[in-house]
């Protein structure tokens, strides 16, 4: 008990030679812990016969408020000072323009996309959708292209172990919308598909928008008016159109859609080969064959489709000749069409 007094001089020392709040805690712990010195005064206690024992535990006591004490004065005091120090070192001009955050902007393909559905939405078209894993009745049979039929081969498709695959084209949505909503129907779907190819204009995945009407009274007539109508509502100016006879499974009659070259206005450049006409569409009238496999009576109604490539038509309307440029996610190439 006589080394007390010493004790808590000592104490009090290492307290005041603490630097920081890390070697101010560890003081106290060495001190006031469970194991610290002046706790295992107390412990010592039981040691004093017990007349002595009231007097020496109010001075350890005593000396433990004191060490506590002196502890959150020198805890104050650093907590200050490292206040002081934040302050010193993080001072801020509030002068200073702000460094501002960088805005992203939609890809190329979605501003096109999304041009493409408001323009339909306008003509009166919903816009549906379908999975992009499909079945084979959905992507070939129900539209007319039966197992071993040579428009199979044209698909290079990507097939899943148990005989399902990645839709090779938009069509099978118009299945899945007869079926779910029958006729009369005005929808486009477009979306991504998949085929086993990639080089400068092909992508292994890539974006097609298809198109159908089905009612009573739907001719070839309304299916070129509206393909018109898209093209110069897209291309915002007034361009030629040629249909030419062609041949798809699921339409009949079928026809490829030229329009005037968007670059030479029709007077041939290289973009165009010369000719002065663009490809951007194959359509027909839907067989009727693909009315009967989606329940709808072949007899009453009729319907037209197309289906065009939302790539080409950004790459026409952006002017960019490569696809893959699409793809490569290269921020330099995609901040250029960046709309905020
Ligand atoms: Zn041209």
């Amino acid at each position: 008990m006589s080394d007390l007094d010493r004790l808590l001089d000592q104490a009090r020392r290492e307290v005041a030679e603490s630097a920081d709040l890390a070697a101010l805690e560890e003081t106290r712990v060495r001190w006031l812990g469970r194991k610290g010195a002046l706790t295992e005064q107390l412990k010592a206690l039981g040691a004093l016969a017990p007349s002595e024992r009231p007097a020496a535990g109010q001075r350890i006591n005593a000396a433990k408020d004191a060490l506590q004490a002196a502890l959150e004065a020198r805890r104050a005091e650093l907590e200050r000072a490292e206040d002081e120090r934040r302050l010193a070192s993080g001072r801020l001009d509030v002068t200073l323009p702000g460094r501002g955050e960088e805005r992203g902007g939609l890809h190329p393909v979605t501003l096109t996309r999304l041009r493409i559905e408001s323009l339909f939405r306008r003509a009166g078209f919903d816009i549906a959708a379908g999975p992009e894993v499909e079945d084979d009745f959905h992507n070939f049979e129900a539209l007319n292209i039966p197992p071993n039929h040579p428009a199979r081969a044209m698909h290079d498709t990507f097939y899943f172990a148990d005989g399902r695959l990645l839709r090779t084209h938009t069509s099978p949505v118009q299945i899945r919308a007869l079926l779910a909503r029958g006729a009369p129907l005005s929808v486009i779907a477009p979306g991504r598909v998949y085929r086993c190819d990639s080089d400068i204009t092909h992508s292994p995945m890539f974006h097609q928008l298809e198109g159908l009407v089905v009612g009573e009274q739907v001719s070839f007539a309304n299916l070129k008016a509206i393909l018109h109508g898209f093209v110069e509502a897209f291309f915002e100016r007034p361009l030629g159109m040629r249909l030419r006879p062609s041949y798809f499974p699921f339409t009949e009659p079928s026809a490829e859609v030229d329009m005037s070259c968007v670059f030479c206005l029709g007077k041939g450049c290289r973009v165009c080969k010369h000719t002065g006409w663009l490809e951007i569409a194959g359509c027909g009238m839907v067989h009727p064959n693909v009315l009967t496999a989606s329940g709808v009576d072949a007899e009453r109604f009729t319907g037209y489709a197309f289906g065009a490539g939302i790539d080409r038509l950004a790459m026409l309307r952006y002017g960019v000749n490569d696809l893959r440029l699409f793809f490569e996610s290269d921020l330099r190439f995609l901040e250029q069409f960046a709309t905020f």
